[in-house]
């Protein structure tokens, strides 16, 4: 479904990715790790075109990302980021029904019997009518998920998703993405958070400096970590 061979992108001199090849398959999960600056949030973001890699090739759902098919395969992907960026002034609701009735088509009736399907999926139906600001963070991110589950996505990208939560929330947003992962949605997922790699991926990558270093099913990746630098990581931060 998605595919990457050789992929770069460079930011002045900066290698952010430095040759990233990568296959995921349909409704596979692959939960991607690594730190600060070893290219994670730039490899997702090229996947769906936010960035514009500058060699290599990128393939989703059997398109070449270039200019001329960006908004189709933007289409396809749905992202979250760690940051929820819900629009403050709409409520639940509009945030929901915008992208489908623009981008889709849809009927305002049709977008929002969606829109109320995906906030049941995400177990917050009764906060359609409130603001993103009346929410807690958990909410909040729950709502970015439905939101991109609106527009049908094949795909789905989440950039730590519940680094900016407090505790006590990150467990109802990875339980909603638990449950997508069990529907079969393809699944890149940037997270630390190691219990949920365990129980949900298929295979975790760890990055450094630009490059996946290592790939493996969990309990080999976290029983057998093959480089120092992979060790070094999981010992800081298991
Ligand atoms: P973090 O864990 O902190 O989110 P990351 O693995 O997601 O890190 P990226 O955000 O992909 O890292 O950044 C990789 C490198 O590319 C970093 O050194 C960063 O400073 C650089 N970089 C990212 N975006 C830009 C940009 N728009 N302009 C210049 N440099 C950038
Ligand atoms: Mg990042």
């Amino acid at each position: 479904v998605i595919s990457l061979r050789g992929v770069a992108k460079t930011f002045g001199a900066f290698r952010a990715l430095d040759g990233v090849d990568l296959d995921v398959a349909r409704g596979e999960k692959l939960v991607v790790c690594g730190p600060s600056g070893s290219g994670k949030s730039t490899l997702i973001r090229c996947v769906n075109g936010l960035e514009r890699h500058d060699e290599g090739e990128i393939e989703v759902e059997g398109r070449r990302l270039e200019p001329g098919t960006l908004d189709a395969v933007r289409a396809e992907v749905g992202m979250v980021f760690q940051q929820f960026n819900l629009f403050p002034h709409l409520t639940v609701l509009r945030n929901l029904t915008l992208g489908p009735m623009r981008v889709r088509r849809l009927s305002r009736a049709d977008a929002e019997a969606r829109a109320r399907a995906m906030l049941e999926k995400v177990r917050i139906p009764e906060q359609a009518a409130k603001y993103p600001g009346q929410l807690s963070g958990g909410q909040q991110q729950r709502v970015a998920i439905a939101r991109a589950l609106c527009m049908q996505p094949r795909v789905m990208l989440f950039d730590e998703p519940t680094s900016a939560l407090d505790p006590e929330m990150i467990k109802e947003v990875l339980d909603v993405m638990t449950d997508l992962a069990a529907e079969g949605m393809t699944m890149i997922v940037v997270t630390h958070e190691m219990g949920f790699a365990r129980r949900v991926a298929d295979r975790v990558a760890f990055m450094d400096a630009g490059r996946i270093v290592e790939m493996a099913p969990p309990a080999e990746f976290f029983a057998a970590p093959r480089t120092e630098r992979c060790r070094a990581f999981l010992a800081n931060i298991l």
